[in-house]
């Protein structure tokens, strides 16, 4: 028997892995307390900011440089994203008029606006965006370090230890000395914050919401153990001998795991009947593309370009888009890229782009429905696809499709690009347009306009919120959100119909794809092309080379009549290998 004296805390999985060791908190010098000034003293103070703001964002460029020569392409982004905050005037002039109107000092100023600009960006829905508010702060503190004469990073690890804190600025993150960081345990953060973002790309595990993690540390002192998993967000601080050689088990588990995944990627995700299935992944910037071909993507089903368009000041210009597309198609090397327009708008405003508050965001303007006011962010992106196109096949999607007046729309924006392109004598590729099935709208209109399009992909996430009314930011309603629910199946069922019959291409791109007992579904429905995230890849892969599909079409055509998706589920689990 072990002594029961470890103390557990729940928290979010952020970055796959076990750490195990010391733990070091995550502490910078206290800035000093905002002074007031003489009123006379303003324009100066503003002269300092304005400076101080400027080397901010020169040196975030060069820190964006070296990163990018380390290899960091997503890296250097974020901190090309920040220099570009720095040298927002939105961002500034909150800061001077903080200072003239009320006569503070610059470092109160800046601190002041960053946390006002933070949080305005942390009380919007959707978590891509809360989570840039921590961009924002760490910004304004940087500009705020260099006026008191701080250090702007500092945290000195002097032996191997798993950093604790509320939350991790990316730019400390990214400086943090990666030899001796076991893992990052914080208490604040999100899964899709950059904290978490580069504990993923570096490879360390992280855990987020460890709420009280930070008492319990300092209760126990520096001399306790703490363990975390970041793939299941467990957290113990002084794990006793069964936790530990749990843990250490876990461990080996997962480093064996993905070296059975990347060894299967050249494998067919074919049933023993020998149906083919084709994989895709779903991504969020270029630099996911190769950790994709190597899990065994077969070309990108949803690329989404939200994240070029959410981290910055202005949009991407068409040529930065045009560079970042064409990564990925010849990263892909012939395989296809499905780009999906730009998908913000109501629950996702971007700092550049002023709409105006909705009630209920996720059934207002949103994705396509923005080109009736601003036509110009599509025209530019698509002049970007077709540009990318001349270098590999280029398919392009648009979100938010309900009928086929937003078809129409897609289809005169595309010509607008293409002929644009043609007036200006730049090159364009030949690209498939199709459109996202994620409003039921579309699933139940879409016999009688998709031959109009080449292909179709069913956003299942939004499909699911929109035919159940379940908004899928709620946590409350977590037991309302399974994506095998019959109604959701059913919708499946008539857009396999519909675009048999129109003879254009239909794949799924919600995370329904990447649940295996759902995928078997959906295939068991007539879906023969899949995309995921890329870690989920290889355990669909292995669920479809374990089920023939005479068993997959008898329990989805039994599903069908299933009065709950809990009836569904149990049909299809038993059809999933360990
Ligand atoms: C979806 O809605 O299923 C989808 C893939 O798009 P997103 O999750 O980006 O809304
Ligand atoms: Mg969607």
């Amino acid at each position: 028997m072990t002594e029961a004296r470890a103390t557990r805390i729940a928290a979010h999985a952020a970055a796959p892995g076990i750490a195990r060791g010391r733990w070091t908190e995550l502490r910078r010098a206290d800035l000093p307390a905002p002074l007031r000034i003489d009123p006379g003293a303003a324009p100066a103070e503003v002269a300092r900011l304005k400076a101080a703001a400027n080397e901010a964002a020169l040196e975030l460029m060069a820190l964006s440089d070296a990163v990018a020569e380390s290899g960091h392409e997503a890296e250097s982004a974020i901190f090309a994203a920040h220099a570009a905050i720095a040298w927002d005037p939105a961002l500034l002039n909150a800061a001077r008029e903080e200072i003239e109107a009320r006569h503070t000092d610059a470092i109160g100023a800046i601190t002041i606006a960053g946390r006002a600009t933070a949080e305005r960006l942390a009380a919007v829905a959707d978590e891509l965006i809360r989570a840039r508010a921590s961009d924002v702060t760490d910004v304004a503190d940087r500009i705020a370090r260099r006026l008191a004469g701080l250090p702007t990073d500092e945290l000195l690890l002097p032996e191997p230890a798993i950093v604790v804190g509320h939350d991790l600025a990316p730019s400390l993150a990214a400086t943090l000395p990666r030899d001796r960081l076991l893992g990052i345990a914080l208490e604040g953060g999100s899964p899709t914050a950059h904290a978490a973002i580069l504990a993923r790309a570096y490879g360390i595990p992280a855990v987020v919401g460890a709420a009280g993690l930070l008492a319990a540390a300092r209760a126990g002192g520096r001399e306790v153990e703490l363990a975390i998993d970041g793939s299941t967000g467990e957290v113990i601080l002084d794990p006793d001998e069964d936790d530990v050689a749990r843990l250490d088990e876990r461990s080996r588990e997962l480093a064996s795991g993905r070296t059975r995944d990347l060894h299967e990627a050249s494998l067919e995700a074919i049933t023993p009947d020998g149906t083919a299935v084709t994989l895709l992944a779903n991504i969020g910037s270029p630099d996911e593309a190769e950790a994709a071909i190597a899990l065994g993507a077969r070309g990108v089903g949803l690329f989404r370009t939200e994240f070029l368009f959410l981290e910055r000041a202005t949009p991407p210009s068409e040529d930065e888009q045009t560079a970042a597309y064409r990564r990925v198609v010849e990263t892909f090397d012939g395989l296809p890229v499905t780009i999906r327009l730009l998908d913000v708008g109501g629950d996702k405003p971007i700092p550049y782009l002023p709409l105006p508050a909705e009630d209920n965001p996720f059934l207002g303007v949103r994705a396509l429905r923005l080109a009736s006011t601003r036509p110009e962010l599509f025209v530019t992106q698509l002049r970007a696809c077709y540009r990318a196109a001349t270098s590999g096949p280029v398919k392009v999607m648009a979100p938010m499709i309900a009928d086929a007046g937003d078809v129409a729309t897609l289809l005169r924006l595309a010509d607008d690009a293409r002929s644009a392109l043609r007036a200006d004598g730049i090159a364009a590729g030949s690209v498939m347009l199709g459109v996202m099935l994620e409003i039921p709208a579309a699933v139940l209109t879409g016999p009688s306009w998709l031959d109009q399009v080449r292909f179709a992909s069913l956003g299942t996430n939004d499909l699911l919120q929109y035919t159940l009314a379940v908004d899928r930011g709620n946590p409350a309603l977590e037991s309302y959100r399974d994506s095998l629910h019959p109604a959701l199946l059913r919708l499946v069922g008539l857009a396999v119909e519909g675009a048999n019959r129109a003879g254009v291409e239909l794949s799924v791109c919600g995370e329904m794809a990447g649940d295996p007992a759902a995928a078997l579904a959906l295939v068991g429905i007539g879906i023969r092309s899949l995309s995921m995230s890329a870690p989920s890849l290889a355990a669909i892969r292995r669920a479809i080379r374990g089920a023939s599909l005479e068993d997959l079409r008898r329990e989805a055509e039994a599903s069908l009549d299933a009065g709950s998706a809990a009836a569904v589920r149990a049909r299809f689990a038993g059809l999933v290998p360990d």
